[in-house]
């Protein structure tokens, strides 16, 4: 315990990582009678503890706030610590660590923290998709974020991730809440028509483009590029075959850049691309395509997800053969190198641990790793250890659910291959089962937010309850779950 720290002497039980002296003011994260709370401790007349609100007592002739952990005083926060307040992580090895519940930061950190520090780590992430399902909102998972952060005394910097943008109004939202990384999806801009087209029906759908990226816009026909072991040249029906399917995306792509470019002002920020929702994978020559058009185009970019050869569904490891995916993606990281440098990023990335290393070989560590619902997985984990009744009682309304809840996703698991619930005698152990754990992942949305007869919450509470009685069990397994995700992207010594 630091002598200076007069906090100390207040008999607040304190999370010991919170506690730190920024500008002469004590801050630290106290578990008080019913919840934690926010103690601020400076000389009466300093401007820091005008910024918050609370309940202010003399202490050493000091005085005390504490706190509500509310917007407002999560704000303030950041303001006074600059470490809490996310920034633009340019083009270091990353990792997204998405937080579907607003209690999963601790275990994030502190996995980062275990593998020495050497990701740069987003903890503040969620698709608006996600935020729709869960009644949740940008604000909200960024604060609960920055209270993670901060009980675990991270000071190394952050990110935000703004994930699956689809409009101008989602960038705006996101940005008044802090966000500094913006995931643009052009997804619903995508055409898959030109996977079947014949040349004529290529030539009439390139006509309908919009003006900024129709046919002879982009310069691109008759061009070879020979990148590294990569070599694309761009005959008619190569062009026209990129352009219909991503011409649309690339000018969507276009109009969400200059208004988040517009909105931010002096803010900075970064943009990340993705296209990986999509039917069918990105070649190596519809990549080109993207990165030349967008770069014509003005727009600046950090990381792009194009959609990878094989399977990414969600939840399991990879489905497809590794050594395909490996010299696929070789391909995609030497076009990034040629037209960026910028990261490829890897969405649906939790679990694949079969891919990981060629990833990072490929990439040499221009990479970014998105994963979210792994630690509503872990979530899940701690309940099966303390409450395996509340465990069983989720998995019966999961399965219940499964035929409607997938229909948004990519997964492939089959009711009837998954245990029925009355032979299942480990329960920790059906996360193990590839089906089981995809009917549970996918499910999380109407598991969170169904209601009872009486509107009351069928699981949430309880669910929620039983974590935060048990936030060091939640913190240990998302340590090491996430660990075994971190450590095969760290820069080899
Ligand atoms: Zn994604």
């Amino acid at each position: 315990m630091n002598p200076k720290f007069h906090l100390a002497s207040s008999n607040l039980n304190f999370y010991p990582r919170s506690q730190v002296i920024h500008e002469g003011v004590e801050y630290g994260l106290a578990q008080t009678d019913n919840e934690p709370r926010l103690a601020v401790l400076a000389d009466s007349n300093n401007p820091a503890l005008a910024a918050f609100t609370g309940e202010t007592s003399p202490l050493q002739n000091r005085t005390l706030c504490l706190c509500p952990l509310n917007a407002h005083n999560a704000a303030a926060l950041r303001a006074q610590l600059p470490w809490l307040q996310p920034r633009p992580l340019g083009l270091a090895t990353s990792a997204g660590l998405g937080d579907r519940l607003g209690l999963a930061t601790p275990g994030h950190v502190r996995a980062v923290r275990a593998v020495g520090g050497g990701i740069a780590p987003i903890f503040a992430q969620q698709s608006m998709r996600e935020m729709a399902r869960t009644g949740r909102n940008p604000q909200l998972v960024m604060d609960n974020a920055t209270w993670g952060t901060f009980q675990e005394g991270w000071q190394d910097g952050v990110g935000a991730d703004a994930d699956h943008l689809k409009v101008p109004a989602d960038i705006d939202i996101c940005l008044a809440a802090g966000f500094t990384f913006f995931t643009i999806d052009p997804g619903e801009h995508v055409d898959n028509r030109a996977e079947t087209a014949d040349l004529n029906l290529l030539r009439e759908l390139a006509e309908k483009l919009p003006a900024e990226v129709g046919p002879g816009a982009s310069g691109l026909l008759g061009k070879d590029f020979v990148i590294e072991g990569l070599s694309i040249h761009f005959d008619e029906a190569t062009l026209l075959k990129a352009a219909v399917k991503y011409g649309k995306a690339v000018a969507h792509v276009a109009m969400m850049y200059r208004h988040l470019e517009q909105a931010a002002g002096p803010r900075p920020f970064e943009l990340e691309v993705s296209v990986d929702e999509t039917e069918q994978p990105t070649s190596h020559s519809e990549h080109a395509y993207i990165a030349s058009e967008l770069k014509r185009l003005g727009v600046r970019w950090v990381s792009l997800a194009p959609r990878y050869i094989g399977r990414f569904e969600k939840g399991v490891d990879y489905i497809g053969t590794v050594a395909a995916f490996e010299s696929d993606l070789a391909g995609h990281a030497e076009i990034a190198r040629h037209f960026g440098p910028y990261k490829l990023s890897l969405h649906s990335g939790s679990d694949k641990f079969s891919i990981y290393p060629a990833a990072m070989r490929q990439t040499r560590g221009l990479v970014h790793l998105k994963t979210a619902g792994t630690s509503y997985l872990e979530a899940l984990r701690t309940i099966a250890a303390v409450n395996v009744d509340l465990f069983r009682e989720i998995y019966i309304f999961a399965r219940q659910r499964y035929e409607t809840d997938k229909l948004s996703y990519h997964v492939s698991a089959k009711l009837e291959r998954a245990p029925q619930p009355e032979v299942v005698s480990d329960w920790p152990g059906l996360l193990e089962q590839f089906d089981a754990r995809e009917i549970l992942h996918v499910t999380f949305g109407s598991v969170l937010t169904e209601k009872t007869t009486d509107q009351k919450w069928r699981f949430y509470d309880r669910f929620m309850d039983l974590l935060r009685a048990n936030p060091e069990a939640y913190a240990n397994n998302l340590e090491k779950h996430f660990i075994r995700h971190l450590q095969p992207f760290l820069l080899a010594e």
